[in-house]
C-alpha cells in the first residue's frame, strides 16, 4: 500500500474540502438565482392576472357606457319629441282638439305604441277620453273593465306616476291588473291633474318587453301628462273667456242697438221740436212787428196827443214787444243753429276787439251797476276762426249775464289765453253764483236759477242755450266752475284761425 506523507494527506484533505466548499458555495449561489427567477415569473404572473382583470373592467366599463349612451340617446329624442308635443298640445284651445294631437306618430316618437287616456266623469264614472294604437274591440274591452271604476280609483288614489317596473306591493297588484287588461307588458301610467283637481289618467304602453323600461320614461309621461293637465286649463280658461266675450258682445250690441233706435227717436223728436218752434216763432213775429209797429206810431203822438196814462201803456206795450221780439229771434236762432240751416261764415276774428266793443255796447249797465272791468288779453293773442256776427252775442250774453248777477260794485275779469289749437276766453264775476246742480243745467232751453235776482229781472233763459250753440257750431266747447255766492266762470275754446 501506496502511503503518503502526512503533509500531503492534509494538504489534500484541505484541498478537497476547499473544492467542497467551493462547490457548495456554487450551489447555494445558484440555488439563491432559482429564487429570484421564481419570484420574478410570480411577480409576471401576477402582473398578467392583474392586466387581464383590467382588460376585463375596460370591456365591462366600455359595455356599460355604450348602454348609458344608448338610454341617453333614447332620452333626448323622448325629450326632443315630448317637446314637440308638448308645443302641438299648447297650441289649441280646443278640449277635444288636445286629445286629437296625442296621435300614434307622436306616441311612438316617445318610445310607446299604444296610448289611452281616462276622464273622470262625475256622473258616468271613468269614461274613455282617447286612444291611438288599440283596435277598437280592445278599447271597448278596456273602457269596460275601466268602468268598473276599481282600477280607476286605484289609479286616482295612487296620484303619483307609475310603471310595470314599479316594485311596490300596492303598485305590483295594479299593474298585474292593468297589465292583463290592456295585454301590455310594459306601460306607464301617470295621473293627470288639473287646477281645480285630478281629471284622470294617461296610459302608454308597449305589448312586448323589447326596449325594457327606464326611470326616464316614468318622468316622460309625468311630465307629459302635466303638460296635458296645462293645456286642458288653458283650453278651460280661453273658452270661459271667450263665452264672456260673446256674451258681452251680445250686450254691446244690444244697448248700442237700444242707444241708437233712441237716439234715431231723439233726433225726430228734436227736429219736430225744433220744426215746431221756428213756425211758431214766425208766426209770431209778423204780429209782433205789427203791434211794435202801432205802438210806435201812436206813441209818436203822429196820430194825435194822449193822455199821459195811453202813454204810459203803449210804452209797456212797446217794450213787452221789444222783449218779445228778442226771445222770438233766440227761439228762431236757436233753431236755426240745432237744424244746421244756419251756416258760420268763419273768417280770423280779434277776440280782444270783439270783447271790447261788446263792454262799451254795456257801458249804460255797467255804469248803473258801478261795476269795474279788467281786460286780459296777451298782445299777440292769435286771431279764432269764427263767424264775425256770432261771436259778439256770445260775449254779449255771458257779459250781460255777469253785470246782472253781480252785487253794486262788482268785479268782472276777462282773460284769454292760446295754446297750439285754440283760444280759451274765461269771464269771470264775484256775483251770485251757483250750486253744482245748477251750473249743470244751466245751458238747458228756459232754465233759469231760483235766486233773488232772478225773481226780480227779467229774462227768457234762452242766452246760454243760444251761446252753447253758437260755440259748438264752431266745434268748440264752454262750461261753468261755479261756486254759490262766490261767483262764476265762463269759459269757451275756439278754434285758431291759421
Ligand atoms: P237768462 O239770463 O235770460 O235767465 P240765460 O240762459 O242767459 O238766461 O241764463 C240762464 C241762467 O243761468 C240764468 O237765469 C242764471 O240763473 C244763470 N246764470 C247765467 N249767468 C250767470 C252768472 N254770471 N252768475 C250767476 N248765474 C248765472
Amino acid at each position: 500500500m501506496f502511503i503518503l506523507p502526512i503533509e500531503y494527506e492534509f494538504f489534500l484533505t484541505a484541498c478537497l474540502m476547499i473544492v467542497v466548499i467551493l462547490l457548495a458555495s456554487g450551489w447555494i449561489l445558484k440555488l439563491e438565482q432559482i429564487r429570484k427567477l421564481n419570484k420574478t415569473v410570480s411577480d409576471f404572473r401576477k402582473s398578467l392576472d392583474e392586466m387581464d382583470e383590467q382588460a376585463k373592467l375596460i370591456v365591462r366599463t366600455d359595455l356599460e357606457l355604450s348602454k348609458t349612451h344608448e338610454e341617453l340617446d333614447k332620452r333626448i329624442n323622448g325629450l326632443y319629441a315630448l317637446q314637440k308635443i308638448s308645443q302641438d298640445i299648447s297650441k289649441t284651445l280646443n278640449h277635444n282638439e288636445i286629445f286629437r294631437r296625442l296621435s300614434q306618430e307622436h306616441i311612438q316618437e316617445i318610445g310607446f305604441q299604444k296610448a289611452i287616456i281616462f276622464a273622470a266623469d262625475a256622473s258616468a264614472g271613468p269614461r274613455l277620453e282617447h286612444q291611438t294604437g288599440f283596435s277598437e274591440e280592445n278599447a271597448g274591452e278596456i273602457e269596460t273593465e275601466f268602468a268598473g271604476k276599481r282600477i280607476f280609483n286605484a289609479v286616482k288614489e295612487r296620484k303619483t306616476t307609475f310603471s310595470s317596473i314599479s316594485k311596490t306591493p300596492e303598485t305590483g297588484q295594479i299593474s298585474g291588473i292593468i297589465g292583463a287588461i290592456t295585454r301590455l307588458e310594459s306601460f306607464v301610467v301617470s295621473p293627470i291633474v288639473r287646477k281645480n283637481g285630478f281629471y284622470g289618467f294617461i296610459l302608454l304602453g308597449n305589448p312586448s318587453n323589447e326596449t325594457p323600461l327606464t326611470e326616464g320614461d316614468e318622468e316622460l309621461v309625468a311630465i307629459l301628462a302635466t303638460q296635458i293637465g296645462q293645456a286642458l286649463d288653458n283650453a278651460e280658461l280661453f273658452e270661459s273667456a271667450y263665452s264672456q266675450h260673446q256674451e258681452l258682445e251680445k250686450k254691446v250690441t244690444a244697448r248700442t242697438k237700444e242707444l241708437s233706435d233712441t237716439l234715431s227717436e231723439l233726433k225726430i223728436v228734436s227736429k219736430r221740436k225744433t220744426d215746431f218752434v221756428s213756425a211758431v216763432s214766425h208766426e209770431l213775429r209778423t204780429p209782433l212787428t205789427s203791434i211794435k209797429g202801432y205802438a210806435s206810431i201812436l206813441l209818436s203822438e203822429k196820430l194825435g196827443e194822449l193822455p199821459a196814462q195811453i202813454k204810459e201803456r203803449l210804452g209797456k206795450i212797446n217794450k213787452h214787444s221789444d222783449e218779445l221780439t228778442h226771445l222770438v229771434n233766440d227761439l228762431l236762432d236757436i233753431a236755426r243753429i240745432e237744424s244746421g240751416r244756419f251756416e258760420m261764415k268763419l273768417e280770423p276774428v280779434c277776440l280782444a276787439h270783439t270783447a271790447e266793443s261788446v263792454v262799451d255796447l254795456l257801458g249804460v249797465q255797467l255804469k248803473e251797476k258801478s261795476a269795474t272791468v279788467e281786460m286780459n288779453f296777451p298782445k299777440e293773442l292769435s286771431s279764432a276762426l269764427a263767424d264775425k256776427t256770432q261771436i259778439p252775442r256770445v260775449f254779449i250774453n255771458l257779459i250781460g249775464n255777469a253785470v246782472k248777477f253781480i252785487p253794486p260794485a262788482g268785479a268782472i275779469k276777462i282773460s284769454a289765453f292760446e295754446s297750439a289749437e285754440a283760444i280759451q276766453v274765461n269771464i269771470s264775476d264775484n256775483g251770485i253764483g251757483m250750486s253744482p246742480e245748477d251750473a249743470g243745467r244751466i245751458f238747458e232751453e228756459f232754465y233759469r236759477v231760483d235766486n233773488t235776482i232772478n225773481q226780480k229781472v227779467k229774462g227768457t233763459g234762452l242766452g246760454l242755450t243760444l251761446v252753447k250753440n253758437i260755440i259748438q257750431a264752431h266745434q268748440g266747447k264752454i262750461w261753468v266752475e261755479s261756486r254759490p255766492n262766490q261767483g262764476s266762470t265762463f269759459s269757451f275754446i275756439l278754434p285758431k284761425a291759421k
